[in-house]
C-alpha cells in the first residue's frame, strides 16, 4: 500500500528481462526417462482432461475437440534435445531455456513441461493435482489454438486459460469426473501453486511472457470454476479486469510497496474508518471500534480479556471481542506477516477484524461459516474500493472512487490478501470456517461487486 500523501510521482521504468537463448550443439544424448511417483496420475489426468475438452469443446464453441496423441505430449530434461521434440525450439534453443517452464507449442500442437526440475520440486511441495492443474492450464492454450482464439494482449490468453483450468477443476471437483477425485486440501494447494508461477510483483502486463499477478490468476481460475469453459470463452469479448499494477514511483519500487511498519496499523485504521463511515448502521451513524490492542501472547499479563476467548486461543490471532468493543492483535503475528507477506497482509487481517465489528453493528445472525465468509466478502468489499493511482480517482474495482482513501494499492498488495487466507485459512479438513480458496471466493465476491452483495448471504 501507499500513503496517499507521500506519493512520489517518479516514473520508474521497468525493464523486462528477456531470456538469453543460447547456442549449443544439438546434443544427441539419450533421453533421460526415469520413471516419477506421479507418472500414472498425470496420464489419467491428461485423459480427463481430453475427456473434459471432447464434450465441452462441441458445447462451447460448436467444434470438434481434436485429442493429442501421446506422441505430442513431452516430459523434458536437461537430457532432451529440445528442438527433437517441438517446433517452437528454433534456433538451437536448449534445455536452460525452457527450464522451470511447461508449455503448449501451436506450431506443432504439443504440450511439454519440464520432468527434471519443475514437475518434481511442485510435485514435492504441492501434490500431484496440482501438476494435473499445470497442465490443464496449459490445455487451455491447446483449445485457444484449436478454435484460433486470439487476444490483443498476452496476459488475456494466460487468464482465459487460467480460466479454462478452473474449470476442468470444478468438473473434478463436482464428481463429473469418471477417472479423477480430489483430496481434502487439493483446491488450496493448487491456489499455492498458482502464486509460484505468478508474474512478480511490478510486472507489466502487456510483456510478452505475463501471466497476471496471483491474485489475477487465482480469479480467472475461481472464475472459470464458478463459471465454467462458457464463462471462459466470453473473455474475448468481456475481458476480466487485471489487477496487476506497474510500480508508480521509484521509491515504490525499493521499499517493494509497503509502509513503514510502524505506519500500517494507523494507517489500515483511519482507511477503515473512511470506508465504514459512508455507511449507517440500523439507522444509526458509524462509530468506529472503541480500541486497537496488541499483546505478547507468552505475557499472559498482556492478555485483554475477553468473555469466551481462552488463553490458549490468543497466540496467532487477531480478534474482534464483542464484549470490549475492541480488536486485539498478537504482536509477534503480526510482526512475522508483515515480514513474511508484506504490509496489506496485516491490512486484511485488520479488515477482517473490522468487519465482524460491523456485523455485530448489523446484529446479523447466521451460522458460523456463513458469517465468518460474509466477514471476507466484507473486507473485500473495503479492499475494492481502494484506489489504485496514487492521484486515487480509480477504485481497485475498476469504477472511479467514491470515498477519500487513506492509501492507495501498491503491485503485489492483493497477491497478498490471496498469501494471507493460503496461512491463515482453515485446514480442509475443518469445515467450520472455510477453506482458504472459499475464504478467496467470499473476498471476490466483495471485491467485484461491493458491500450489498455479502450483506445478501445472510439475507441481511
Ligand atoms: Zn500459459
Amino acid at each position: 500500500m501507499f500513503r496517499r500523501w507521500l506519493a512520489l510521482l517518479v516514473t520508474a521504468a521497468l525493464v523486462a528481462a528477456v531470456g538469453a537463448v543460447g547456442v549449443s550443439s544439438a546434443g544427441a544424448e539419450a533421453q533421460r526417462r526415469a520413471a516419477k511417483p506421479y507418472d500414472s496420475i498425470l496420464k489419467t489426468s491428461i485423459e480427463d482432461i481430453q475427456d473434459f475438452w471432447s464434450a465441452q469443446m462441441p458445447a462451447v464453441y460448436g467444434v470438434r475437440y481434436q485429442v493429442l496423441p501421446q506422441s505430442q505430449i513431452h516430459a523434458y530434461t536437461s537430457k532432451t534435445d529440445m528442438p527433437s521434440i517441438t517446433e517452437c525450439a528454433e534456433g538451437g534453443a536448449t534445455y536452460k531455456d525452457y527450464k522451470h517452464n511447461a508449455f503448449h507449442c501451436p506450431l506443432d500442437m504439443t504440450v511439454n513441461y519440464d520432468n527434471e526440475d519443475l514437475f518434481p520440486g511442485l510435485y514435492k511441495e504441492f501434490g500431484a493435482f496440482t501438476l494435473a492443474q499445470v497442465l490443464s492450464h496449459e490445455w487451455g492454450h491447446v483449445i485457444q489454438t484449436q478454435t484460433g482464439t486470439e487476444f490483443p494482449a498476452p496476459v488475456l490468453a494466460e487468464q482465459q486459460a487460467d480460466c479454462f483450468a478452473g474449470a476442468w477443476v470444478e468438473h473434478v471437483d463436482s464428481g463429473d469426473s469418471k477417472l479423477l477425485e480430489l483430496d481434502p486440501g487439493d483446491l488450496d494447494k493448487g491456489l499455492a501453486g498458482m502464486l509460484e508461477f505468478a508474474d512478480p510483483p511490478g510486472g507489466d502486463p502487456t510483456n510478452e511472457s505475463s501471466h497476471g499477478s496471483g491474485f489475477d490468476r487465482v480469479s480467472a481460475f475461481q472464475e472459470g470454476f464458478e463459471g465454467g469453459a462458457q464463462r471462459c470463452a466470453q473473455y474475448t469479448e468481456n475481458p476480466p479486469l487485471i489487477q496487476e499494477l506497474p510500480f508508480q514511483s521509484a521509491t515504490g519500487a525499493l521499499q517493494g510497496g509497503d509502509l513503514p511498519f510502524k505506519d500500517v496499523l494507523p494507517t489500515t485504521k483511519q482507511d477503515l474508518d473512511s470506508y465504514w463511515g459512508q455507511f449507517t448502521f440500523g439507522g444509526q451513524p458509524y462509530q468506529t471500534v472503541s480500541d486497537v490492542v496488541s499483546y505478547n501472547p507468552k505475557d499472559k499479563g498482556s492478555l485483554p480479556k475477553c468473555p469466551g476467548f481462552k488463553t490458549s486461543e490468543y497466540k496467532d490471532t487477531i480478534l474482534y471481542c464483542q464484549d470490549g468493543d475492541f480488536v486485539a492483535y498478537d504482536r509477534n503475528l503480526v510482526r512475522s506477516v508483515y515480514g513474511e507477506f508484506g504490509d496489506f497482509a496485516v491490512a486484511v487481517l485488520v479488515g477482517n477484524a473490522w468487519a465482524s465489528a460491523m456485523q455485530t453493528r448489523l446484529d446479523i445472525t447466521g451460522d458460523d461459516k456463513t458469517i465468518a465468509l460474509q466477514a471476507d466478502c466484507l473486507t473485500g468489499a473495503w479492499v475494492g474500493s481502494v484506489p489504485i493511482d496514487e492521484e486515487g480517482t480509480e477504485a481497485a474495482r475498476g469504477g472511479p472512487e467514491t470515498r477519500e482513501a487513506a492509501f492507495s494499492l501498491s503491485p503485489g498488495d492483493l497477491d497478498e490478501v490471496v498469501q494471507s487466507f493460503l496461512a491463515f485459512g482453515n485446514p480442509a479438513e475443518d469445515k467450520a470456517l472455510g477453506t482458504p480458496f472459499e475464504r478467496m471466493e467470499a473476498f471476490r465476491l466483495g471485491f467485484l461487486q461491493d458491500e450489498q452483495s455479502c450483506l445478501d448471504l445472510t439475507g441481511s
